[in-house]
């Protein structure tokens, strides 16, 4: 590596301590005062889009808004909205999607682009791909705020134990599960990334030496994990296990605190900058509203209050003025505390989350035994494919049935798909079962079916015993 590049990425991290310590003051604060940083903040950065940005400059003068400005009147983007007006919505002229899927081919660890921006990319069950991209200020408080959720979980940067972190998640350093440990790995803490989508023998091989004193994953994933543990293959004590990407429920809970006696911590998250983390009283998540603004809202987009089930929530980025993030829809369905909380903190709660959660899927293994399949294999193969805008796998007694929903006039290579996904099996140890392709016109929305809605999905599901 050569030496500026060592050097930036030191500024950015002592960029992000600093941030850190400002960020851990915001947590004793009065709700009144984060309210008043909130509006200080949203009155910057929608100053500066419709300054810098062609699509909010332009949209200003369309929709004849002046200052100062209400979010309200901003318009709520989704992601297709949101990647179509790439090119107009960032504030810097010299980033263009084109280029930067050029770039995004090449990373291969923690390269910044034009000496200054890092790019993360998205690929969500909805199939739609985003791109996000930081500058280095921006990208030191994405450190920070990761240190934040690290102080929380009890562990903090200096600390003489250095404590050893594995996550497992994904291998690319598109992702920013992947990316941030990466770009924090210059001595804070021992980190180490562990690819998901690695075959789980493996994975217990390598945990057994590295023995994390935090472990973090995928809920489904330490539930494997942990029937490991049960079945005497994996030897592990982690104090600290925290889930995130999915749903953590109670069941899986109450088994990680009992096999490995460890605080337990559910943690949310968004590519686009959004972090929620549980508060230590087990009260739900805290969203960190110092660097954000959520709305919770119904399916005709108008504001559900507090207490209730929200159909999506719109997103505000408070600190991402490089590309930004204007009432962004994700469509996670959630349930914000009406009250404050217990803990003291002034971040408004999430008690209730809906996001994807797919099923682990056992198949009968070369080995005699059954292999226990994440749904991470199956998303990677099928989200490797740009022209796939959703699917759904199912599998059925006879086999797997694959439901496909192209982008109009690719449903050519949906043979390449079938023969992937079989590859991928076999590497994980599989009898490659039968795979049966459906291309389909519709799939069943997700949120109509109150979250509950699963791209992988098991008829035949019994746990490795
Ligand atoms: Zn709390």
């Amino acid at each position: 590596m050569d030496k500026p590049h060592r050097l930036r990425r030191l500024e950015d991290l002592a960029r992000a301590i600093a941030y850190r310590q400002a960020l851990i003051r915001h947590e004793c604060w009065p709700r009144t005062k984060l309210d008043e940083l909130q509006e200080r903040r949203l009155a910057e950065l929608l100053d500066w889009a419709t300054q810098r940005s062609p699509f909010y400059r332009e949209l200003c003068n369309t929709l004849r808004l002046s200052q100062p400005y209400a979010l309200q009147d901003f318009p709520i983007m989704n992601k297709k909205t949101y990647m179509e007006h790439f090119d107009e919505i960032v504030t810097d002229p010299r980033l263009r999607l084109s280029q930067l899927q050029e770039h995004m081919a090449h990373v291969a660890g923690d390269e910044y682009y034009l000496g200054e921006y890092r790019v993360l990319t998205t690929a969500g069950s909805s199939g739609q791909k985003t791109v996000i991209v930081f500058n280095r200020r921006e990208w030191s408080i994405q450190e920070a705020a990761s240190m934040r959720i690290a102080s929380m979980m009890g562990v903090v940067p200096f600390s003489t134990r250095r404590p050893k972190i594995v996550t497992i998640g994904s291998p690319s350093p598109l992702h920013d599960s992947y990316r941030l440990p990466l770009s924090m790995d210059i001595g804070l803490y021992r980190y180490h990334v562990l690819p998901a989508t690695a075959p789980i023998d493996e994975l217990v091989q390598r945990l057994n030496l590295l023995q994390p004193y935090i472990l973090r994953g995928f809920p489904s994933m330490l539930g494997l994990l942990v029937t490991e543990q049960l079945q005497g293959r994996l030897h592990i004590n982690p104090c600290i296990v925290a889930g995130g990407g999915e749903p953590l429920s109670k069941e899986l809970r109450k088994q990680l605190q009992a096999v490995w006696q460890s605080s337990v911590f559910d943690i949310y998250g968004t590519q686009e900058g959004l972090r929620a983390m549980e508060c230590n009283l087990d009260e739900g998540m805290h969203i960190f509203e110092d660097l954000g603004i959520v709305e919770v809202v119904d399916e005709d987009n108008r504001p559900v209050p507090d207490g209730s089930l929200g159909h999506k929530i719109l997103f505000t980025s408070l600190f991402s003025f490089t590309q930004p993030v204007i009432r962004y829809e994700i469509s996670d369905m959630m349930v914000l505390a009406p009250e404050p909380c217990p803990c003291g903190l002034p971040f408004r709660r999430i008690l209730a989350i809906n996001g994807r959660n797919d099923d682990v899927l056992y198949l009968q293994g070369r080995a005699g035994r059954q292999v226990a399949v994440h749904p991470v294999h199956f998303w990677n193969v099928l989200e490797s494919f740009a022209s796939i805008r959703q699917y759904q796998v199912v599998h059925e007694p006879d086999g797997i049935c694959l439901r496909l929903m192209f982008e109009e006039g690719n449903g050519d290579i949906a043979c390449s798909v079938r023969e992937q996904l079989a590859q991928k099996l076999h590497t994980l140890g599989v009898t490659c079962p039968s795979i049966r392709v459906e291309l389909v016109t519709t799939l069943e929305d997700r949120s109509r079916n109150m979250g509950k809605w699963k791209n992988i999905v098991s008829n035949v599901n019994q746990a490795v015993r």
